[in-house]
């Protein structure tokens, strides 16, 4: 595979410490409210990636870690915990909040066909590992104490990683939010490794440690965490472009000077879903999550189809237009799987092979997701029987996780119910779109039950899908026009 790495700026080919085999770890969320669409924007891409992987042969151990401590209201260190500001919102404990908000990330994770990592693990019950990596740290001299925390000292290292599409303005993110700057730090790319009193008077959670009783900041989470589960070489590193710095950054330098060698080689860094008034942000009071997609009839995997139609690298634009054009042209392509006729033919082993690899080779080409939405039209078209083409479908859908032949089941499902509805007695004929065919019928059976308001909704529907309806003898006929 070749994946852009935006720790060296280029597409490369993709390599493991171990061949075969793939150490992953993804920044997981923060959970003091629901997750936007824009953070699953991130977990979308992600999981495909993990699903690609795993497809084209590699063996992947994937860990991502809940935030359910020290991230504060700025990436760095100031302001308040986010998790406090959760449980003050709604009057709760953290701990309630955490549970409540993993369990909601979760449910919108499966709504989205997210596949859950092989380990989830939240921040909180990993301190032991960040203790021994700041002892050390410490011991070493890559951190102080100052002002009752412990900090980082970027000045001991000969490089300060900064990733592409960040300069030295971007290191002004410590006056972000109108917060003020840590006056404990010695130079302010530091960050704090441990809090005790000075950011201490309302934390919930604490623990001892050998600078006192406090808790740790959010980087030093994921460097914990990944040495846990993944060991002290990591393969593939993922985040929102936003966790790239300081975030990121940060893990590097406090990894690699705990380790003494490279840690992550290769960074993969989706771009931000925006919405047209800016940045989606959970602190923004209203924002988009997946409940009020479905409240509005949206079903969440035509958002994920959304999400696979741009690339990763880009910045994606939402607007309920564009939602809603995703959602027709998933519709549609449910619709033409529904029409294939699986007992036409057998599966011709030698064509299924033939898609399968050209699919792996153009998505393995910098995880180009819209190739593979069009491969499945390209199936769609093959030489081959119904079978084959269904087939090949359904192996490039391991990877889309759009539910296209479960879908496409419970569409030719509905029809042949509806058939049967009928009773025979009126035949519909039309361009071949089953799910069309069983809407006809329903506006017949609803007629015939003289229940006019529903007959009239059902024709409303089907208008506002292009199609025309012409009464035939003994039935009826449909087009789109
Ligand atoms: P958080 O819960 O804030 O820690 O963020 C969870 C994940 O969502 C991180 O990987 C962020 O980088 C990512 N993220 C945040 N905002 C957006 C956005 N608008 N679009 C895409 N990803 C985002
Ligand atoms: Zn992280």
């Amino acid at each position: 595979m070749y994946l852009y790495n935006s720790a060296t700026h280029k597409k490369e080919e993709f390599k493991t410490h171990t061949p075969g085999r793939v150490e992953m770890y993804t920044c997981g969320p923060t959970v003091y409210h629901f997750a936007h669409i824009g953070n699953l924007r991130s977990y979308i891409m992600e999981d495909v990636l993990e699903k690609y992987l795993r497809f084209a042969g590699y063996d992947v151990n994937r860990v991502m870690n809940i935030t359910d401590v020290g991230h504060l209201s700025s990436d760095a260190d100031t302001g308040e915990d986010k998790m406090l500001k959760g449980a003050k919102r709604e009057n709760k404990t953290v701990l309630d909040i955490a549970k409540f908000y993993t369990d909601a990330f979760f449910d919108d994770c499966r709504k989205l066909n997210i596949k859950t990592p092989d380990v989830v693990q939240p921040a909180t019950g990993c301190v032991e590992e960040y203790i021994k990596i700041i002892t050390r740290l410490m011991d070493t001299g890559y951190a102080y104490f100052a002002g009752g925390n412990v900090y980082f000292d970027t000045s001991r290292l000969s490089r300060y990683y900064i990733f592409n599409d960040h300069d030295e303005d971007d290191l002004a993110v410590g006056v972000r939010e109108g917060v003020e700057e840590d006056a404990n730090k010695r130079n302010k790319n530091d960050f704090v490794l441990w809090f005790t009193k000075s950011k201490f008077e309302d934390q919930a959670l604490k623990w001892d440690s050998p600078w006192g009783v406090g808790y740790p900041g959010w980087h030093i989470e994921c460097s914990g965490i990944s040495m846990k589960y993944n060991g002290e070489f990591l393969d593939l590193h993922c985040g929102g472009v936003d966790n790239a710095f300081p975030h990121h950054t940060n893990e590097i330098a406090q990894s690699e000077s705990y380790l003494g060698h490279p840690w992550c080689p290769h960074w993969f860094h989706v771009h931000h879903l925006n919405d047209p008034a800016g940045k989606m942000s959970k602190s923004k009071g209203e924002f988009l999550t997946v409940s009020l997609l479905e409240k509005k009839g949206y079903d969440p995997l035509a958002y994920r189809w959304f999400c696979l139609q741009s690339h990763y690298r880009k910045t994606l634009l939402f607007t309920w237009e564009n939602l809603d054009n995703a959602a027709a042209a998933y519709n549609k392509l449910l619709n033409r799987i529904a029409s294939l006729k699986p007992e036409d033919s057998d599966v011709d082993q030698t064509v299924f092979e033939e898609y399968k690899a050209k699919f792996i080779q153009q998505v393995g080409n910098d995880l180009n997701t819209s190739m593979a939405v069009t491969a499945v039209f390209d199936a769609l078209k093959a030489k081959t029987g119904d079978a084959t083409r269904l087939a090949i479908i359904g192996e490039f859908d391991k990877v889309l996780s759009l539910s296209l032949l479960e879908k496409a089941a419970a569409i030719r499902e509905k029809a042949a119910q509806a058939t049967t509805a009928g009773g025979g007695d009126y035949v519909v004929t039309g361009e071949g779109d089953p799910a069309i065919d069983a809407l006809v019928l329903q506006r017949y059976e609803a007629k015939k039950a003289k229940n006019f308001a529903e007959a009239d909704r059902i024709r409303d529907e089907l208008k506002a899908q292009g199609v025309e309806i012409t009464d035939i003898k003994g039935g009826a006929s449909w087009k789109r026009v």
